[in-house]
C-alpha cells in the first residue's frame, strides 16, 4: 500500500492554522464570483445589415463561384469529377488554383491552408503563405496548380499505427475537389483553406478522409449493379448521404478553467449529484438562454458563411445541454462540415466566455452527448434509395435496398459496434441513456409488418398510415408517420433514412460512415450477384427471385431487428438468445476490426488494406489507453492536491472545534468528526490503491494495457471518486476547492 500522503494529525496543515478559511481565495470562488458577475465585452453581431441568409456559402469556393471564375471548358470537368466521380484531370489543376487564389486574395488571405483528417479524429491544418519576395523588394502572391493539389506537411508526429516509422516520415496532403475550399476569417487575417486527403509515401491512407472517399465509390460500384437490374442504367453517381445531429455542453469558461479535469480530460473526474439534476426535464426544448441563444445566432451565422446548412437547433435533456444539426449532404462533405462545425462551436463560444465541451459523458449522473449520423443512399434520378413510399410492400426496389442494409447490419455488428468505440463513448452506450452496446435495427410497425410478411414468403400488405386526430376541433388531422420513433434503438430507420445513434458526440462521424458504406456495400453485391445469375439477365425473372432472396435475407438475418426497449434487462437476454453481441466496452469491441471477416470486408473492396485496418485497430488500442492514463494522473493529482487538503482542512477545524468545546466543559459526540476521519482513511487507501495499480502493468502488449485500464484502473479512479463525492456533501463548502456541479450546471 502506497501510504505517501501523510495525515496530519496536527492543527498546523499549511494553510489550515488556527482553523482560518486559509484556503477561500479559491479558483472555485473567483470563478463564481466571474461567472455571477459577467457581462458580455462581445460586441453584438450586426445580423440586420447583411441577413444570415444573405451569407450562405459567402465563404465557400462554390460552383456558383467556379462556374463565374472558371474557363467553360475546365468548370464542365470539375463539375463531372464532383457530381459523377469522374477521374480529376491534372492539367485544370493549375487553371483553378489561379482562380481560387484570386477569389481568396480579392477576400483578404494571405495564406493557404491544407486542411487534413488525421486519425485522431481531429482536423490539423498546415499553413503557407501566397507571398513571396520579388527579388526587388517587395512581395508577390504566387499560388501554382501543384501547390493547390499537394502538399507535404511533415506530420511525422501523427499516429499512423506503424505504416510509416519517423525514419520515412513522408506524408502527402492531396486535394480533394469534391470537398469545397473555404476561406476561414480570424480578426487578423484570413486564410484560404483546402480539405485534403492525407497519405502516406506508399499511397497508404493516413487520415480518415481517403477511407470515406473510397467506401463511397465501392458503394457506388455496387448500387449501380441493383439499379442495373431494375432497368436504371442512368450511370448517375450514388451517393451516400450524411445528416449527424450534434449534442454538446457549455460551460462558462471560469468554471472550466478552475476543474483541471475538464481541462485536460475534457469530462469530469469528481463531482457529487447536484440537488437537482435533470429529473423535472424543465431543460429539454426549454426556452433557450439569453446568452445561449447569443452564441448560437453567432455559431450558426459563421457556419452559414462556410455553406454548412444548420437548420436545427434545441436545449437537449440535461441542463447546459444543447443540440444543433444541419441539413444532410453527401457524405464526404457532411464529414468535413461536420469536423468544420465542431471547430466553430469551440471557437464561438469562448467569444461568449464559454467552452463548448463536445466530449460524450462530461458529467456523470445527467445524461451524455451522443451525435446521431442519419443516413442514407441516393442519386440525381433516382433520388433518395430508402424512400419507402406510401405502399412500402409494392416497392421492389426500397425493399432490396432495406433488406441490404438489415443483411449488412446483422452480418458486421462487431465492425459496427467497433467503430463507435472509444474511452468517453464507454460512459455513455448502454447507460439507459444511450443505445445499448448491443446493435440492433428498429424498423418501425409498418416495415416491421412488411419484412414480417416477406419472410413468410412475401409481402401483400402495408399498414396504411392513417390520419392523427387530436380531439380539438380547431386543430387540423395530420397525416400519420407509418411508425413511432424509438429512443432506445442504436440503428433505427426514420422514415427515408437510417439513425445510427450510438456515435459519440466528439468522435469524426468518418468512421461510422467507412463502415456503413462498405458493409451495405458488401450487401448490394452479395444481392446483386446472387440476382444477376438467377434471373440470367432476363428482367421479367427478377420479381420471383427478388422474392426468394429477400425472404432468405430475412430468415437469415431477421434476428438484428428489434423495436422494443433497448434499455430493458430482458433485452439483454432475449440478444444473447438471438446470438447477437453485446459488446461492453472499447476493449471489447476494437477486436472486432482484426476479424478475418473485417479484414475480408475492407480489402475485397479496397476501403482498406489489412495494414491500413491493422493501424486504424493499434492507433484506436492507444488512444483509448492514453485518454484513461490522462484522466489517472488528474484523478490522483486532484484528489492529492485539491481535495485532499479540502478535506484535512476542515477535519483540523472540527478537531479544534471539539478541543475548545471539550476545554469548555461540553458534553458531546464527535460523530461529524468520526465520520469525515474515516472518509479521510479510505480516500488515502484508495488513492494509494490505485497509484500502485497505476505501476503494475507497464506491459509492451497494448491490449494487456488496455485491458489494466478497463478492469483495474476505471474501477479504482471511480473508487477515489465516491469517496471524494461523498465528501463533497460533508466539507465546509467555503472550502469545497471544486466548483459544484451545481455551480457549473445552473449558473448561466
Ligand atoms: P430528429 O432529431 O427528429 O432525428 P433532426 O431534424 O434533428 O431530426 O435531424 C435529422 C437529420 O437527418 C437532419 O440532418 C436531416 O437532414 C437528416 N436527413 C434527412 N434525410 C436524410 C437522408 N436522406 N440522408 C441522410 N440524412 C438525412
Ligand atoms: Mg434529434
Amino acid at each position: 500500500m502506497n501510504t505517501e500522503i501523510q495525515q496530519s494529525s496536527s492543527t498546523t496543515y499549511p494553510g489550515a492554522s488556527n482553523g482560518s478559511k486559509a484556503s477561500n481565495g479559491s479558483a472555485r470562488a473567483s470563478a463564481v464570483a466571474a461567472v455571477t458577475g459577467y457581462k458580455s465585452s462581445h460586441p453584438p453581431m450586426n445580423f440586420q445589415e447583411i441577413p444570415t441568409g444573405d451569407l450562405f456559402n459567402a465563404n465557400v469556393f462554390s460552383t456558383k463561384v467556379m462556374k463565374k471564375r472558371l474557363p467553360k471548358e475546365i468548370y464542365k470537368k470539375l463539375i463531372r469529377t464532383i457530381e459523377e466521380g469522374e477521374k480529376l484531370d491534372c492539367s485544370t489543376a493549375d487553371v483553378v488554383a489561379s482562380a481560387i487564389k484570386d477569389w481568396a486574395i480579392e477576400k483578404g488571405a494571405t495564406h493557404y491552408a491544407h486542411v487534413f483528417y488525421p486519425l485522431t479524429g481531429s482536423t490539423a491544418e498546415k499553413h503557407d503563405s501566397f507571398l513571396t519576395p520579388d527579388g526587388d523588394g517587395g512581395a508577390i502572391a504566387e499560388f501554382s496548380g501543384s501547390q493547390l493539389i499537394q502538399g507535404e506537411p511533415d506530420g511525422s508526429s501523427f499516429p499512423t499505427g506503424g505504416i510509416r516509422a519517423t525514419f520515412e516520415a513522408r506524408g502527402y496532403t492531396i486535394w480533394d475537389v469534391t470537398s469545397p475550399a473555404y476561406i476561414l476569417e480570424n480578426s487578423n487575417g484570413v486564410t484560404l483553406c483546402i480539405p485534403t486527403a492525407f497519405v502516406s509515401w506508399t499511397g497508404e491512407a493516413l487520415d480518415k478522409k481517403t477511407p470515406v472517399l473510397r467506401s463511397m465509390q465501392a458503394l457506388n460500384t455496387q448500387a449501380q449493379r441493383i439499379l442495373n437490374l431494375f432497368g436504371h442504367a442512368d450511370g448517375n453517381l450514388v451517393s451516400s448521404t450524411a445528416g449527424p445531429e450534434q449534442e454538446y455542453f457549455l460551460v462558462d469558461r471560469n468554471f472550466y478553467y478552475a476543474r483541471p479535469d475538464l481541462l485536460n480530460a475534457g469530462r469530469t473526474l469528481f463531482g457529487a449529484k447536484p440537488p437537482k439534476g435533470q429529473e423535472f426535464d424543465d431543460h429539454y426544448f426549454g426556452a433557450i438562454p439569453d446568452r445561449v441563444l447569443a452564441f448560437m445566432f453567432e455559431a450558426e451565422r459563421e457556419l452559414f458563411k462556410l455553406g454548412i446548412p444548420i437548420k436545427t437547433r434545441h436545449n437537449e435533456v440535461a441542463p447546459g445541454q444543447f443540440e444543433i444539426a444541419p441539413l444532410f449532404e453527401s457524405a464526404n462533405i457532411a464529414t468535413d462540415h461536420q469536423q468544420l462545425l465542431m471547430t466553430t462551436l469551440r471557437r464561438t463560444a469562448e467569444k461568449h466566455g464559454m467552452v463548448c465541451l463536445t466530449h460524450e459523458k462530461p458529467f456523470a449522473g445527467l445524461n451524455g452527448s451522443g451525435k446521431h449520423v442519419n443516413w442514407s443512399m441516393g442519386s440525381a434520378s433516382q433520388g433518395n434509395l430508402l424512400n419507402p413510399g406510401e405502399t412500402p410492400h409494392k416497392n421492389a426496389q426500397f425493399l432490396l435496398f432495406c433488406a441490404a442494409v438489415i443483411r449488412a447490419v446483422h452480418k458486421h455488428q462487431g465492425v459496427l459496434r467497433s467503430v463507435v468505440a472509444s474511452a468517453g463513448n464507454d460512459h455513455r452506450l448502454g447507460a439507459n441513456e444511450a443505445p445499448p452496446a448491443i446493435i440492433s435495427v428498429f424498423l418501425g410497425d409498418q416495415l416491421t409488418d412488411v419484412f414480417e410478411q416477406i419472410k413468410m414468403g412475401g409481402a401483400n400488405s402495408s399498414i396504411p398510415r392513417g390520419t392523427l386526430t387530436v380531439g380539438a376541433d380547431v386543430l387540423p388531422p395530420l397525416p400519420k408517420d407509418a411508425g413511432d420513433r424509438n429512443r432506445t434503438s442504436p440503428f433505427a430507420f426514420t422514415g427515408n433514412r437510417f439513425e445510427f445513434r450510438a456515435v459519440g458526440s466528439n468522435q469524426s462521424i468518418a468512421g461510422p460512415l467507412v463502415a456503413m458504406n462498405t458493409i451495405v456495400a458488401d450487401s448490394l453485391d452479395f444481392c446483386a450477384t446472387r440476382l444477376e445469375e438467377a434471373t440470367g439477365g432476363d428482367p421479367k425473372k427478377l420479381h420471383s427471385e427478388l422474392q426468394k432472396l429477400l425472404t432468405e435475407i430475412m430468415n437469415e438475418h431477421g434476428a438484428i431487428v428489434f423495436n422494443g426497449d433497448g434499455y430493458s434487462d430482458e433485452w439483454h437476454a432475449e440478444a444473447e438468445k438471438r446470438g447477437l453481441l453485446n459488446l461492453k466496452t472499447t476493449v471489447d469491441a476494437l477486436p472486432a476490426l482484426q476479424t478475418p471477416e473485417a479484414k475480408e470486408l475492407f480489402t475485397k473492396y479496397e476501403v482498406l488494406s489489412e495494414r491500413e485496418l491493422a493501424s486504424r485497430h493499434e492507433i484506436y488500442l492507444e488512444q483509448y489507453i492514453m485518454s484513461i492514463s490522462v484522466e489517472l494522473n488528474l484523478t490522483i493529482k486532484m484528489a492529492k492536491t485539491m481535495i485532499f487538503p479540502a478535506v484535512i482542512r476542515y477535519q483540523s477545524e472540527l478537531v479544534s472545534n471539539c478541543a475548545n468545546l471539550k476545554m469548555l466543559g461540553y458534553d458531546f459526540d464527535t460523530l461529524t468528526l468520526d465520520h469525515v476521519t474515516d472518509l479521510v482513511k479510505t480516500l488515502q487507501d484508495s488513492i494509494g490503491e490505485l497509484e500502485l495499480a497505476a505501476t503494475e502493468c507497464e506491459s509492451d502488449d497494448m491490449v494487456a494495457e488496455a485491458n489494466h485500464c478497463c478492469n483495474v484502473l476505471l474501477p479504482l479512479m471511480n473508487k477515489v471518486r465516491s469517496v471524494a463525492d461523498e465528501l463533497e456533501g460533508i466539507v465546509a463548502d467555503d472550502l469545497w476547492p471544486l466548483p459544484t456541479y451545481q455551480e457549473m450546471l445552473f449558473i448561466k
